[in-house]
């Protein structure tokens, strides 16, 4: 029997699932992620996750640097099915050092994972990394992990949550007892205990009941735990927030589990709740409307480029976010900046570190597309249509070098390799007044790193970097900008488009000089 286009493009549509994991490093990503993939049988892939933190010598050809510090500079895709739905695991960097690269991949999501270590509680990392998902108002879920260890109170996590965050949370379950005493988890949605059995807790149990005051729950958590548990469970039933579906999908509230990735306790629970709650791929708004993932024209974009995976070919790679209609092999669309069709020929996905050839893909997918030097970030790709998605935000960059070449008669490489940078948003440039002395900001170290590594292997120019003391810049707008105003603790610099941009090294420094301007706007990114 074959189905029909429209019906088929449904399926395929509501079976997939796009999401990324943020967290701060040492959370325990990793080891999730390790996890689920194997819970969708990706068993081949699963070791793959470890060993690109493991292995110095990995036997791909990731960018040096990555092979080096034996960390994951850019981000990749993992995909593995589970009951029914097709699973996208955006991977953004683990590392601590991350960069705008990490932000724009979560565009690219349709949802997110906020990953915690219940003795951390939330960390810088997460921090930023949910600002940003909040801003697109896309559903997070959050999953508490390290319960095997001693952690901070429950109650304590979920107010960091709504302190720090701002987010209201529902927890889907509640751990019974904690560390060395973690008995296992009071499950809320489904009214069952899960638990942890066996001297090394690996099996796991889970008994039906009728509700917290069932007497089984107190026969399984024990004396000990059970008046605690009671108190807990009925204080969220009294002062929580409901459930609100919802608010879920706009993000306002987010679903908590608790459990113990490395243990795998909490970690099937935690996929086949989210699965079921997380959201289908949704229009995209462009230039021209919300564009429909159900429409039959195949449209996506850009949100990242990786250079050199390959050293020796020079090779790019573009990920391609599709956003609607679907992708087949050898396609001719439309690449709608400079106008031009183009066929995708060899498009490639990324397993982890295996690459494989993509015939065809779906909404909600992630495709790498050979980059013979076309592709910017944010380009959009469509068929029968001539319209752009929303442009991609840029984020302030927070770290600053000066930046000059070691060898002076290798200037008009320089000049092209910083040029090439910018526009594939590796680094911001600026220019001081008056010296024309170039700065560089970025957003994570580590792209000062990628960015000396990249000018001496593909422009054959050193470059030496001075750390600067600033931390913010804002882009100021004010009818006469004069830069003796800016002379303490800030400076008065230029970006590419010849605006005003200041930049602080504090954010007393920062506030002094918008309490000194009132009339002037500071904004965080260019206007
Ligand atoms: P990532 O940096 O976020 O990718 O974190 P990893 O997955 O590499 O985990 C960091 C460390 O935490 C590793 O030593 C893991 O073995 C450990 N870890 C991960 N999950 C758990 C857990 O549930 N309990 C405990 N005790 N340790 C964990």
């Amino acid at each position: 029997m074959s189905m029909n286009m429209p019906q088929k493009m449904q399926e395929e549509v509501e079976k997939r699932r796009t999401f990324a994991i943020i967290s701060h490093p040492d959370a325990g990503k990793t080891t999730l992620t390790e996890k689920l993939l194997l819970f969708g049988g990706a068993i081949r892939l699963a070791g793959t996750v470890k060993g690109r933190k493991a292995s110095k010598h990995a036997t791909s050809d990731w960018m040096e640097i990555e092979k080096q510090r034996g960390i994951s500079v850019t981000s990749s895709v993992m995909q593995f099915d589970y009951d029914g739905h097709r699973v996208n695991i955006l991977d953004t960097p683990g590392h601590q050092d991350f960069s705008e690269d990490t932000y724009r991949t979560l565009t690219a999501a349709d949802s997110a994972v906020m990953l915690i270590d219940s003795a951390k509680g939330v960390e810088l990392q997460t921090k930023k990394l949910f600002q940003v998902c909040r801003k697109r108002g896309i559903p997070i879920f959050t999953f508490i992990n390290k319960m095997d260890r001693e952690g901070q109170n429950p109650f304590e996590l979920l107010e960091e949550l709504e302190q720090v965050l701002g987010i209201r949370s529902y927890p889907m379950n509640w751990p019974i007892g904690s560390g060395k005493q973690f008995r296992g988890v009071y499950d809320r949605q489904q009214t069952q205990v899960e638990l942890f059995q066996g001297d090394d807790h690996k099996m796991i149990e889970v008994r039906k009941v009728s509700g917290y005051e069932d007497p089984l729950v107190k026969e399984i958590a024990g004396e000990f735990f059970y008046d605690q548990l009671i108190q807990d469970l009925e204080l969220l039933d009294v002062a929580g927030d409901p459930f609100d579906y919802e608010k879920v999908q706009s993000g306002e509230l987010t679903p908590v589990f608790f459990g113990s990735a490395i243990n795998n306790f909490g970690v099937q629970t935690f996929l086949e709740n989210f699965l079921e709650l997380a959201p289908i791929p949704t229009p995209r708004r462009s230039t021209q409307g919300d564009i429909d993932p159900l429409s039959e024209q195949f449209s996506g974009y850009v949100f990242k480029i990786q250079a050199n995976m390959n050293p020796a070919h020079r090779d790019r790679i573009a990920f391609l976010r599709i956003c609607s209609g679907k992708f087949e092999r050898g396609m001719s669309v439309k690449h709608v900046r400079p106008g031009k069709d183009i066929k995708l020929a060899q498009p490639q996905q990324f397993l982890a570190q295996d690459r494989d050839i993509v015939e065809e893909a779906y909404p909600g997918d992630i495709i790498g597309l050979f980059d013979p030097g076309i592709f910017r970030i944010g380009d959009t790709l469509c068929q029968g249509g001539n319209y752009e998605f929303d442009e991609l935000p840029t984020f302030s960059p927070e770290l600053f070098s000066k930046v000059t070449v070691k060898n002076a008669l290798k200037h008009k490489q320089f000049q092209k390799g910083i040029d090439q940078l910018t526009e594939e948003g590796t680094i911001q440039v600026f220019r001081t007044i008056g010296f024309d002395d170039m700065i560089l900001g970025v957003v994570g170290q580590l792209q000062f790193e990628v960015l000396e590594y990249r000018m001496k292997a593909e422009y054959g120019v050193e470059v030496q970097l001075q750390r600067m003391n600033f931390q913010f810049a804002r882009w100021i707008v004010d009818k006469d900008v004069d830069p003796a105003k800016f002379r303490i603790n800030s400076q008065l610099v230029k970006d590419k488009k010849n605006n005003f941009v200041v930049l602080f090294e504090s954010e007393y420094a920062m506030r002094s000089a918008m309490d000194k301007n009132p009339t002037a706007q500071f904004l965080e990114n260019a206007p």
